[in-house]
């Protein structure tokens, strides 16, 4: 097997991915202006000759998921609606849709990404995968559908739900890689040790939709006996996996560059900050016909790792695994912080196990950070305490529960819930 899905787009020399992201970045302007009165709004008094670098990219205006909602349902649209072929949808925490539409180049463009994805990760051609997001609006199980087809892998697409089934198609089917999210690769695990089957033959798990810590990455990768991949992609960028992934060195989230200009900026100022700093990433998509995205301000947080060429011999820019997104950061007692931080702290206490639950709590205006999480026996609710008060800076309430307290929950984890007390 060769490393690379597509050797030349992966391994191109920087000058030369300049060179075609100005070229790409000019035609996506110039058709997204022509095809719909949006864009030649929002971008009248642009000449796509200015365009010389892609760092000329920061004439453009920004968009975001009001962007979306507001032209719901088909109002972005730079093609006739009898060119599309497909679509998804996510709803956001307001409720309003967010659409994506996909032309049949767009399917391709995104099975594109995904079979660089499968190969990256080390599948090959006749490899069995499972799929256990829905096949459904979500893009989940439809995204890695289309990359397993073009990167020719055997699909068996059980979707989401019925643990103990999947567990027998993994040992019947003898599937080298699982794809989902990561709390469905806890919950695989907790099945195992209750029904006390055979560890399946897994070498392989790409998990998306979910931030998740170093320390759960560790957790499912000793208990699964599997290495552990992460996976990017948004609705609005055209699904899971199109935006890239890290690779077997795991130094970062490879972008696929040649595919999307990649910022980071100043959530405050929208402003660039300098590689290493954290800020929001802002997408804009080269090769996307139906519904391109220009300078779209995706709300997650994250920072440039670098722009070398990477031990695997990808010259594409690697980001920071996501920190957590813009809206998800919580402030208690004027310090701030994300989930994904108490996640990291409580999975460093040994005896602690991947459930838990953040409850803000508030009283007058006054907030508290309250901590439900599961562990084993002799964990204590003042260890739980004391160990995140010297990693968090702020001293939550722990409160320690027997394995298999917490309601489990299907699909994306729902970890942070508020409450008034008054
Ligand atoms: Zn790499």
């Amino acid at each position: 097997m060769t490393l690379y899905w597509n050797e030349r787009a992966e391994t191109m020399s920087r000058d030369e991915l300049a060179a075609r992201q100005v070229e790409r970045l000019r035609a996506t302007v110039v058709r997204a202006r022509e095809r719909n009165p949006l864009y030649r709004d929002s971008l009248a008094g642009i000449d796509p000759g200015d365009i010389r670098t892609p760092e000329d990219i920061r004439r453009l205006p920004f968009m975001d998921k009001d962007s979306f909602r507001i032209s719901y349902p088909l109002g972005m649209l730079c093609v006739e609606q009898n060119e599309l072929r497909e679509m998804h949808m996510s709803s956001g925490s307001t409720g309003t849709p967010v659409v994506m539409a996909y032309t049949e180049a767009d399917l391709n463009q995104w099975a594109e990404c995904m079979a660089r994805c499968y190969r990256m990760a080390g599948i090959d051609r006749g490899e069995a995968i499972q799929i256990t997001p829905s096949f459904g609006l979500f893009n989940g199980g439809f995204g890695f559908y289309h990359g397993g087809r073009k990167a020719g892998l055997f699909i068996i697409p059980t979707g989401s739900g019925n643990t103990p089934r999947q567990i027998q198609l993994m040992q019947d089917f003898k599937v080298k890689a699982l794809m989902g999210v990561v709390s469905y690769a806890v919950r695989i695990k907790e099945v195992l040790d209750e029904t006390a089957a055979d560890l399946p033959d897994l070498k392989i798990g790409i998990f998306g939709a979910e931030t998740f810590s170093d320390s759960m990455r560790q957790k499912i990768e000793s208990s699964l006996g599997i290495e552990a991949f992460d996976i990017y992609g948004m609705t609005e960028t055209g699904g899971v996996g199109t935006t890239g992934m890290d690779c077997p060195a795991h130094e970062g989230i490879h972008v696929w560059e040649d595919q999307y200009i990649v910022e980071i900026v100043d959530p405050a100022t929208g402003e660039p900050v300098p590689d290493g700093q954290p800020g929001e990433v802002v997408f804009t998509s080269l090769c996307r016909e139906a519904i391109p995205v220009i300078r779209f301000r995706t709300g997650d947080l994250t920072s440039v790792r670098s722009r070398g060429r990477c031990a695997c011999g990808r010259t594409s820019l690697r980001l920071n695994r996501i920190t957590g997104r813009v809206d998800d950061m919580l402030i208690v007692k004027g310090v701030n912080f994300f989930p994904k931080q108490v996640e990291q702290a409580l999975l460093e206490i040994p005896g602690v196990l991947p459930e838990y639950q953040i409850l803000i709590e508030d009283h007058e205006g006054v907030r508290d950070v309250r901590i439900l999480v599961e562990a084993e026996p002799g964990v204590t609710g003042y260890m739980v305490e004391k160990h995140l008060k010297e990693r968090l800076q702020f001293s939550p309430k722990g409160d320690v529960l027997a394995p298999g307290s917490l309601p489990r929950q299907p699909g994306k984890a729902k970890r942070v819930f508020f409450k008034n007390l008054d």
